[in-house]
């Protein structure tokens, strides 16, 4: 599987610039329409002043805030704490235990440099309760100096057992004069931080700017539109890098406090704002205005060989009047697996055939590229329209060919993977780019292939689908910038798979179940363990599993497919699958997205309490695709936690993908609604899409309001959430 990073490197220097230009050219021209309200100027407020005014602040530490993307006060304010360190009370040395990270106070009783394998200082202090040593390898001689018999101080560190008993490692220590208190009355925040930049400076920095907020209140944008019992900003700015020592700790680190909700809340609405912009500036952007030739839509629709369902009716005429406007499409489709979103692209793809475009559709897997080339082969083809393939596994001959099609425009429709990307793929003339299974991708390789198509005079359309349903707040703010189309009816003649959770103790019953399962004539999955994310043990239970399943069923006809075998044999067994010559699929989570055999309708997954809502979904959407019933099988190792009882519960109640989505929202278990994939759509420091869901209603209402009616304000909140190198991963 590719992760989405690799990819970020295909990202040039240039493609980032013209994203954030895009971007900020957007909110000035927002910002410069004319509002009813006075203008939010930059001077007016002590906090939009640069972090140059602070003490301590040259022109070395502030190119370093800078790289934190921090320029202003208010910037500064909005660099969070990722957790705080207890120095509120000072336990008595003879106290305290290896493995504790505390603050302690003493008297320097003995300073020494030793030489044993390497220079350190080594200094013994107590406080009539017992003693601790400090070690430190690096030293100046000013701190060797200062650190002589006598000297009061505090320090701060974690407590281990060394050669000669308790002692910290490089502590960070302060020097206390006679009679001065050395505990802090607030909890000590701890920054995210850059070289160069450290936690003290940042905490000093910090210091100065709580000063200016005590001056003069940072001008809230939101507020008016908050319950009056929440924080204002202030105070949320003042709790969550000065927290009390009585402070709701639990909800701190879990980031519930009221204080970070209104932060939350506050980002949310800005990083909606900035995806309303950006889809706003793309109506700006040239397109070039697609249709088919007169009757080859009903041509097609005439022989696939079923009627389209309402819903895919509907969308297609949402797609086919996007590609008919002089803009470029930006459509995300989302809809249940096996609703049929397939077709809907061929559709696209044969309406930009039609004007002398090309469509390059990327898949996650190679597995899923050669459905494709298949389907969309045998759709288009009588329509003389050319369908190639292009994955990482051709051979150097088939992908020159391949290549020279694409490039001389023989090829309509080019399916491929990641591959797509290689610089040395150059389409003739690039009119569609189609992404399925979304998911899977970056918010990168997306954009990494729409740039490919991009001429001065038009931007490819793009049609983006998925299968992960998500609730609509979610697909409101995560999505903001997308048109959505939700295809929300399955073909006619499907029966809704039956799901059972039964405990793997049984699994032996299950070989007869197959067996006599495929004596009818019908096939099945096996789904392997997922070992963790490496394809090397998943693969190796794989190959175990079907040995095991070999001896057992000796009548039947066996495939293995995992992802280490070489693409020509996956390809091979999936063929054979399909065509009904292997019975039984032995397989690890590749078969995961897409896969579409409608005679397999018996699903097995193992250990299936270890996977997540959304993956069990997904797996389960590979049976019930034809008009035989079909049936899930979830196998499980007891004892089940409390949330793996209650995902297994979800299953087997539903098999609504929307409604396994909300219940993925509400349970938060790993490989939650968004999918780990995604989470780098949006790059959020506060706000959490899962954990902060409940608020995404009133970051709607709020964004919306002031998209509508007040743009100033909306390019401050932008301007204050999305500094500097986040900027651009947000387009
Ligand atoms: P998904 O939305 O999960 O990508 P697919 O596009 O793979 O689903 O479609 C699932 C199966 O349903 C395919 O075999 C496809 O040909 C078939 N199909 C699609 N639309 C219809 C329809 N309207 N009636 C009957 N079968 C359909
Ligand atoms: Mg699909």
């Amino acid at each position: 599987m590719v992760s989405p990073r690799c990819h970020a490197a295909l990202l040039s220097r240039s493609t980032r610039s013209w994203c954030s230009e895009r971007l900020e050219q957007g909110l000035q021209a927002r910002s410069g329409s004319v509002g009813d309200r006075p203008a939010v100027s930059r001077s007016d407020s002590p906090t939009e002043q640069s972090v140059a005014t602070l003490k301590g602040v040259g022109p070395r530490i502030g190119e370093r805030l800078e790289r934190l993307g921090i320029a202003t006060i208010g910037d500064l304010l909005c660099l969070l704490p990722i957790r705080y360190e207890d120095r509120t009370q000072i336990p008595p040395i003879g106290s305290v235990a290896p493995g504790q990270k505390v603050l302690v106070a003493g008297t320097v009783e003995l300073a020494e440099v030793v030489f044993r394998r390497r220079r350190t200082l080594l200094c013994r202090i107590a406080d009539g309760t017992g003693s601790l040593t400090l070690r430190f390898f690096h030293f100046s001689r000013a701190q060797q100096e200062n650190l002589k018999r006598g000297a009061r101080l505090s320090c701060f560190g974690e407590v281990r057992l060394g050669p000669t008993g308790l002692e910290m490692v490089h502590p960070e220590y302060t020097f206390i004069g006679r009679g001065e208190q050395a505990v802090n009355d607030r909890l000590t925040p701890v920054y995210p931080t850059t070289e160069g930049l450290y936690q003290q400076r940042l905490r000093g920095l910090m210091a100065q700017a709580l000063q200016v907020l005590e001056r003069a209140e940072p001008i809230d944008h939101i507020a008016g539109r908050l319950p009056p019992d929440w924080p204002t900003l202030a105070e949320a700015f003042e709790l969550l890098h000065a927290p009390p020592p009585d402070v709701d700790k639990d909800a701190l680190l879990e980031g519930t406090h009221p204080c970070q909700r209104r932060l939350a809340l506050e980002e949310l609405v800005a990083q909606r704002l900035s995806l309303l912009t950006a889809g706003r500036d793309r109506e700006r952007e040239p397109g070039e205005a697609l249709s088919a030739r007169d009757g080859r839509i009903d041509e097609l629709r005439a022989h696939l060989g079923f009627e389209l369902t309402g819903a895919q009716q509907r969308v297609l005429s949402q797609v086919l009047d996007d590609l008919a406007r002089a803009q470029p499409m930006h459509r995300l489709v989302q809809g249940d697996v096996g609703c049929g979103k397939t077709v809907i692209a061929a559709f696209a793809a044969l309406v930009a055939a039609d004007a002398g475009r090309q469509t390059a559709v990327m898949v996650p897997t190679e597995l899923l590229a050669e459905q494709h080339v298949r389907n969309f082969t045998q759709w288009l083809a009588p329509l003389d329209v050319e369908v190639v393939c292009l994955t990482g596994s051709l051979g150097a001959a088939d992908r020159s060919r391949s290549l020279e099609a694409i490039a001389n425009g023989d090829s309509a429709v080019v399916i491929g993977t990641h591959a797509l990307f290689q610089d040395d793929v150059e389409f003739r003339a690039l009119g569609l780019v189609v992404v399925d299974e979304q998911h899977r991708f970056g918010v990168h390789q997306r954009l990494a292939l729409m740039l490919k198509g991009s001429t001065p005079n038009a931007i490819p359309h793009q049609l983006v689908m998925t299968a992960t349903p998500i609730p609509r707040t979610l697909a409101m703010t995560a999505y903001a910038d997308l048109d959505c189309s939700v295809i929300d009816e399955l073909p006619p003649g499907r029966t809704p798979v039956t799901t059972v959770a039964i405990p793997v103790a049984r699994r032996a019953e299950l070989a007869a179940r197959i067996d006599s399962h495929c004596d009818t004539g019908q096939q099945a999955y096996w789904v392997c363990p997922l070992i963790e994310e490496s394809e090397t043990l998943d693969s190796q239970a794989a190959e175990q599993l079907y040995a095991e399943l070999f001896e057992a069923l000796p009548r039947r006809r066996i495939g293995l497919l995992h992802g280490r075998m070489r693409p020509r044999d996956k390809d091979a067994v999936m063929r054979a699958f399909k065509s009904g010559e292997i019975e039984l699929l032995v397989a690890t989570t590749v078969v995961e997205v897409g896969v579409d055999v409608p005679n397999a309708t018996l699903m097995v997954i193992e250990s299936a309490e270890r996977l997540g809502l959304a993956q069990l979904h997904q797996l389960r959407g590979r049976v019930g695709r034809g008009h035989e019933a079909s049936n899930c099988i979830l196998l499980y190792k007891p004892p089940l936690s409390a949330l793996a009882r209650e995902r297994l519960g979800v299953m087997r109640e539903t098999t609504d993908g929307f409604k396994v989505a909300q219940k993925d929202l509400e349970l938060r278990g790993p490989g939650e609604v968004l999918g780990t994939r995604q989470t780098g759509l949006m790059q959020l420091r506060v706000a959490d899409l899962v954990r902060d869901a409940d608020l995404l209603p009133q970051v709607i209402e709020i964004s919306d309001a002031l998209y509508a009616t007040e743009p100033k304000r909306a390019a401050a909140l932008v301007a204050r959430w999305n500094s500097g190198q986040l900027r651009y991963a947000k387009v």
